[in-house]
């Protein structure tokens, strides 16, 4: 069939090069059949050369529509690239400014209203938590997500990338707004105007979990604040409305804001969260977790039940992305700020079972 395809291509070649150069004899006796045959000709290379265009063994529909929605991928592409700047200045300043309103506005009432063991708890949860955040978030954002070596022979590879040409290790995925391959790719996070791999998969997680864990802090131990601005703000438009100076009414103010921003955030980071450690515990990444939906109704079809390969266990599932290996490491490695690398190089992945096994499980 390919022979066929480049004979007819090299054959309309040819015709077209003749029609460009129409001979002596055709162009004295041009009659209507000349003119037709020419157009058709024409017709027939014109076709043939769009064919050429997105032709191979695998062409289907869809790669059609890939290359028609190629100048909109382009687009999203570049502009959650650029956006990833803005985001990641919009992350820091809302939370300085939440940071600013708890030490200007709550801390104070905090130390005036609450016991000492209380304003204690409160000065160490709320420190504890900031520190954690900020770390978290500062090493998911700088932290390269790994990417498989360009020029390394014998690499333990699945596939090949055809957008980069090299080799992919298992779990590996191109991601088209870095423009690269990344090792355990769980996805591109804008966020951090990074992306989300093997080396940082653990700050992302904890980034996500401290920081939902700061908002429901600050939600929680600001709703009596919340609740007392929000009906003086409430106040101001009485027919008399109430004398309050600046410093107050930006008081009511400012912890409206925290007090809806860090309620909001919880609820949607906390939802995300939620879903991450979901996929964690079954050993999934994000986009794995599409792969193995689909290859869980493929296999089903064929009365065989499919089986993820890294799957190795809640417990243990946790504890490698975590990189707990002994007890002592739940304090030093995850309630404490870590800098210690995950297991592995990302390139070569320990499974559970062979393929082999997973493919005539029944
Ligand atoms: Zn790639
Ligand atoms: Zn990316």
């Amino acid at each position: 069939m390919g022979c066929s395809w480049r004979w007819q291509l090299s054959r309309a070649m040819r015709l077209s090069l003749r029609w460009c150069r129409p001979q002596r004899g055709a162009r004295a006796g041009g009659g209507k059949a000349g003119v037709g045959g020419r157009l058709w000709e024409l017709w027939t290379y014109t076709r043939l050369l769009l064919r050429s265009l997105y032709f191979n063994s695998l062409a289907d529909s869809d790669t059609l529509l890939d290359c028609a929605f190629e100048p909109i991928y382009w687009i999203v592409d570049n502009v959650t690239r650029w956006f990833g700047v803005v985001f990641v200045c919009l992350v820091v300043l809302l939370t300085t400014s939440v940071v600013v309103i708890v030490y200007i506005f709550v801390l104070p009432t905090v130390f005036r209203t609450y016991s000492a063991f209380w304003t204690v708890w409160h000065f160490g949860c709320g420190h504890w938590l900031l520190v954690m955040l900020a770390f978290h978030y500062y090493k998911a954002t700088v932290t390269p997500p790994g990417h498989p070596p360009k020029n390394q022979q014998g690499l333990p590879s699945v596939s090949i990338c055809k957008k980069c040409i090299v080799p992919k290790p298992a779990r590996t995925h191109h991601c088209s707004i870095c423009n690269t391959c990344v090792l355990k790719m769980d996805h591109h996070c804008p966020w951090l105007n990074n992306c989300v791999g093997h080396f940082n998969h653990r700050y992302f997680f904890s980034f996500c979990l401290y920081m939902t864990l700061g908002c429901v802090y600050c939600s929680v131990s600001s709703r009596n604040l919340f609740l007392e601005a929000y009906s003086a703000v409430e106040s101001y438009y009485q027919t008399a409305p109430p004398e309050y100076s600046f410093r107050e009414s930006s008081a009511h103010k400012c912890i409206i804001f925290l007090w809806v921003l860090t309620s909001s955030v919880a609820v949607a980071l906390g939802g995300l969260t939620l879903w991450h450690a979901t996929l964690i515990s079954r050993g999934e990444t994000s986009v794995e977790r599409h792969i193995n939906r689909k290859e869980t109704k493929r296999l089903r079809q064929q009365g065989k039940v499919f089986r993820n390969p890294y799957h190795h266990g809640r417990i243990d599932n946790w504890k490698l992305l975590l990189g707990v290996e002994t007890p002592s490491h739940w304090l030093t490695r995850v309630l404490l700020p870590s800098s210690h690398p995950p297991r592995g190089d990302g390139m070569a992945w320990e499974c559970v079972y062979g393929r082999r096994e997973e493919l005539l499980a029944v």
